[in-house]
């Protein structure tokens, strides 16, 4: 059965692009916490987050699928943000490992997004991994304090190289 956050989470990201209205700065959802910004490509904290300093690195134009829509150089540039930011990341939060996927669906969350997930020091094994960036329908779901997003960001953010 599906939770009141997914059911809902679905509805708002089905009506229009999560990722194009940061860009446009009119969030889907309140105060994204842009980390990195620059003239094509833009990353935030993961709003609805499985852990501290969960990350997405995002081309700004709407493209959807890294392997048909972006150059070579486009996507070596997204490559190289994606790795700075598993280096600030991993700095900011002390994380043992740094995982990357791309997602999406054409039915939602269609534009490329690139999950930049920390696994924290001391995980478990069967909590690493899948099961590290699983949010299992909403039920895994972080709650953080605005002041600590703020503080994550800020630490992310200053642990990018200049
Ligand atoms: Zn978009």
């Amino acid at each position: 059965m599906k939770s009141e956050l997914s059911t809902w989470y679905d509805r708002v990201t089905r009506s229009a692009c999560f990722v194009c209205r940061i860009v446009e700065g009119r969030p889907l959802f309140p105060n994204p916490r842009i980390v990195y910004e620059d003239d094509s490509v833009i990353a935030f904290l993961n709003q609805f987050p499985s852990q501290e300093g969960y990350t997405i690195v995002c081309p700004k134009r709407h493209d959807e699928r890294f392997e048909m829509d972006l150059s070579l150089e486009e996507w070596a540039h997204l490559q190289r943000v994606v790795r700075d930011l598993a280096r600030a990341v991993a700095d900011a939060t002390g994380a043992m490992r740094m995982y990357i996927a791309s997602l999406g669906s054409p039915e939602r969350n269609a534009h490329l997004h690139i999950h930049v997930c920390p696994c924290p020091a001391g995980t478990p094994f069967e909590k690493q991994q899948f099961a590290a960036m699983d949010l299992r329908g909403g039920q895994a779901l972080l709650t953080l304090s605005d002041a600590r997003l703020d503080e994550l960001a800020g630490s992310i953010r200053q642990a990018m190289p200049a």
